[in-house]
């Protein structure tokens, strides 16, 4: 009885042999058979999700069947969000997913480094000086060592034509990283892990933003050509029809994209290494023959290909069962291990195989058992048994849970379920299921990352694995299969979901900032929800000195898991203006609990649970309004009206209906949300309305909307032609650098004066940016009220327009009050106060 230990390959998560796709039955097959017979591979390195070539991953991954990866240096956590109110690292979190599923249809593997996408810039030395260009570089270097490409593919070139500063330093690190992954002087730590590696070739994958640019890259001297839009008869699609339904899936970003037919042409040109003369892969043997003794394997498994017939795939089996020794004698061989791995995979799916792993709920307490099933049914003829399993937790390099040896094995006779069953009691040090770079606090640049060996992964590993121990006819195999949930949503249908570890009692302040306008004392609500029966305890605030609350404590009971109870705090500020960090703790008897849980769940994407710390920002700030009743039209989803209620006013959301029939005089604002006139045809159908009510003595105020044909495309033409009372058009401008200094045109304007009184002091502390697509062009009955520019450039006037229309007053202000405030900026809260209260300001 085989009773096996962990392999060294759980200390260092080598990359999936089991990717997840999106492909089933004979086409899966043979796209794996090919693959398992294609010893090559490609990397290619840029800056965001949406960056990478689609089309390209997907011709390199499903039609040359070679190893395929996308490293985007970033999680696309700055960017804007089309889907949702999130930002920052959920955004983060959500952008991660929705790569995945992307890489899911086009077969090519994802990797991250630990940098953050802090927001538009322009420059690659602010890029630079922000991320620590070191710490960029070794994790690039990193994942190159483990993945080992022959080719690396640049998105960018490493020159301001790439726009973005976080575009140009991706080509700059990448380059350096080609040669930095060979030099055994470079990042040596790693080589407890990895050697060092000499990929063959870089090559620049030309990205054309503009008509010229496309020029210039057909010109380029030594360009090779790829046709994307090639077709492949299995799949029954083009590379470009791939491309079109895994970008579509970048959803957050508003990437649907069509899935093109016809030739379609993508210029690669060499950087460093022999110059490509006919295809990427020039002077690369990317067979069997690279690995010592793989000659014979590769007329094996060459006659494996030639050989399978869809409607008896096992027929196949005994071809593979040949090759496995002679791979796995080769196996120092860094291609023998990831081709063994892929090998045992292809087994299964040709016995149709079924193996999961389950739980019976996808959320556990410390202290709690799980129980863990098991299940393997051989859809096949061919003889398997199942001689063992064990279930090992990914955590602290694969801690074995349980000795799990079955006693005799089992026979799997054609489409029998057969189970085990395996225990694992938590720990009760075990850690709450963040995401892996968001266990550590970190800075707005940069992820701080525990393990090491992590780095580079696109997701946290399962926190379960279970290993199948198998026997094909004779032939010992073992499998992995993560441990999960699954489940059945009545709309939805099967599903899986990880399985996580939640708090006995979720701990949630609604509000990220509170602020304090006066002196006088606001209510703070503490939401508590049990993840489990009975929970009892008591919970109280933390704040520093100066800061009031009571009660000190409350007690709270909670009676049947999922219930929920709020308690609500008194929080008197200081006098004078402070800034502080307040803290909701609930005592309970398995000690104090400090964190919240936030679902995060859409279609496209597995469901996932984040546990941010039950912590906010409390600002004592003097700001004055004079607008109490404010209407607010939510566009693409932003977090402002939840400031705005935060200064004292009341808002209402307006409806499609609202907009259309309800007497909006009584309002003393109304607000559109970002993106508005882009996403909502009721407003633009109701903007006359909107222009009456200001007529009328209103006070209208729009936030930044993108220009037409913005690189979020597919607007359609007129969309914002009448945003405005008189004229006004909408560019592409934005200042970038959040501490640009900021000018007043016209130091007296009332909007900078009532009834608060702004100073250059109001643009201190901002995050991220100044504003924009500030309008470019604009009528002169429009006073502009603010100068801006980034460092170098011309001052921009188009941030903040303030005009009178009839008896009222008509604000565009592109300036990111949409960051400011959620951030708990003083200055931002104090002009957007005064742009509400302008009906009081005559
Ligand atoms: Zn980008």
């Amino acid at each position: 009885m085989p009773l096996f230990v962990l392999g060294p390959q759980c200390l260092i998560f080598d990359m999936p042999a089991r990717g997840e796709t999106s492909l089933s039955g004979s086409a899966q097959i043979e796209q794996a058979l090919h693959r398992l017979n294609t010893l090559g591979s490609v990397l290619m390195i840029a800056a965001h999700p949406d960056d990478e070539n689609t089309a390209l991953l997907a011709y390199y991954a499903r039609g040359r069947s070679m190893r395929t990866g996308y490293l985007s240096l970033t999680r696309g956590e700055g960017g804007q969000n089309l889907i949702g109110p999130e930002q920052g690292d959920v955004l983060g979190v959500i952008r991660t997913q929705e790569l995945l599923a992307a890489r899911r249809i086009d077969g090519a593997e994802q990797f991250f480094t630990r940098a953050i996408d802090f927001g538009y810039t322009k420059s690659a030395d602010e890029t630079l000086a922000k991320w620590g260009r070191e710490k960029v570089l070794s994790d690039i270097v990193w994942v190159i060592r483990k993945f080992r490409p022959d080719i690396v593919i640049l998105r960018f070139s490493g020159t301001p034509r790439d726009g973005h500063g976080q575009h140009q330093s991706s080509a700059i690190l990448g380059q350096e990283a080609f040669f930095a992954a060979a030099d055994p002087a470079r990042f040596p730590e790693q080589f407890r892990y990895v050697k060092p590696w000499q990929a063959h070739r870089l090559l620049f994958n030309v990205f054309s933003f503009s008509a010229q640019q496309e020029k210039e890259a057909r010109e380029m001297p030594n360009r090779i050509e790829v046709d994307t839009g090639e077709f492949n008869p299995v799949l029954g699609k083009s590379y470009m029809e791939i491309a079109g339904i895994s970008r579509s899936l970048h959803r957050s970003q508003g990437m649907g994209a069509p899935e093109r037919r016809g030739p379609s042409k993508n210029y690669l040109v060499t950087v460093a290494g022999p110059v490509a003369e006919h295809e990427a892969f020039d002077g690369i043997d990317a067979t069997w023959a690279r690995v010592r003794g793989g000659d014979s394997i590769g007329k094996i498994l060459s006659e494996a290909v030639r050989t399978f017939r869809s409607e008896q795939p096992e027929k196949t089996i005994p071809l593979l069962l040949k090759a496995r020794p002679m791979i796995a004698a080769a196996i120092d061989d860094p291609w023998a291990r990831v081709k063994l791995a892929e090998l045992d995979e292809v087994l299964a799916l040709l016995s149709g195989l079924w193996l999961d792993a389950t739980t019976e709920r996808y959320a556990a307490l410390r202290g709690s058992v799980v129980t863990i099933h098991m299940e393997a049914i051989n859809r096949s003829e061919f003889p398997i048994t199942w001689s063992g399993s064990l279930v090992f937790q990914n955590e602290n390099a694969g801690f074995q849970i349980g000795a799990g040896v079955m006693r005799d094995p089992l026979e799997l006779a054609y489409n029998e379920p057969h189970q085990d069953k395996s225990a694992w009691k938590v720990p009760q040090n075990q850690l709450y299921s963040k995401p892996y770079w968001l266990r550590k606090p970190h800075t707005a640049d940069i992820y701080e990352v525990d393990q090491p060996e992590w780095i580079g992964l696109a997701d946290t590993p399962p926190l379960l694995t279970a290993r199948f121990e198998l026997n094909f006819n004779g032939t010992s195999v073992t499998l992995d299969r993560p441990v999960h949930y699954r489940y059945v949503d009545p709309t939805g249908g099967e599903l899986t979901r990880g399985l996580v570890i939640v708090p006995a009692v979720a701990v949630n302040l609604p509000e990220g900032v509170v602020l304090f306008p006066s002196e006088a004392p606001k209510k703070i609500e503490v939401e508590l929800k049990a993840n489990a029966a009975n929970e009892a305890g008591e919970l109280h605030l933390d704040l520093p000195q100066g800061w009031h609350v009571e009660p000190a404590s409350q007690p709270f009971h909670l009676g049947d898991e999922g219930s929920e109870q709020a308690l609500t705090f008194s929080v008197t500020p200081p006098r004078a203006q402070s800034e502080a960090h307040l803290r909701a703790i609930a005592t309970t008897k398995d000690g104090d609990i400090s964190s919240g849980l936030t679902v995060v769940a859409f279609p496209h994407i597995p469901t996932q649970v984040l546990f941010p710390d039950a912590a906010a920002k409390v600002e004592r700030t003097d700001v004055k309004l004079t607008a109490r009743r404010v209407a607010y039209v939510m566009g693409a989803g932003d977090q402002v009206p939840e400031a705005l209620r935060q200064l004292g006013s009341d808002v209402t959301l307006l409806s499609a209906h609202d907009l259309a029939e309800r007497d909006l005089s009584s309002f003393d604002a109304i607000v559109t949300g970002v993106r508005a006139y882009n996403v909502r045809p009721d407003l633009r159908a109701n903007q006359q309305r909107l222009l009456d009510y200001v007529h009328g003595g209103g006070t209208l105020i729009v936030q930044y909307n993108v220009a037409e044909g913005g690189p979020f495309g597919g607007h359609r033409s007129g969309e914002l032609a009448h945003i405005g009372p008189f004229p006004l058009e909408i560019g592409r401008d934005r200042v970038t650098v959040e501490d640009s200094p900021v000018r007043f045109i016209q130091p007296d304007h009332a909007l900078l004066s009532y009834p608060n009184h702004i100073t250059e002091h109001d643009f201190d502390n901002w995050v991220q940016e100044r504003g924009l697509y500030f309008a470019s062009k604009w009528d002169p009955q429009y006073q502009p009220v603010l100068e801006a520019n980034d460092p170098g450039e011309k001052g921009l006037e188009g941030g903040m327009l303030y005009a009178r229309y009839g008896k009222g007053v008509y604000i565009f202000s592109a300036y990111s009050w949409f960051r400011e405030l959620p951030a708990g900026v003083p200055g931002a809260y104090r002009i957007f106060a005064n742009m509400l209260s302008a009906r009081g300001q005559r």
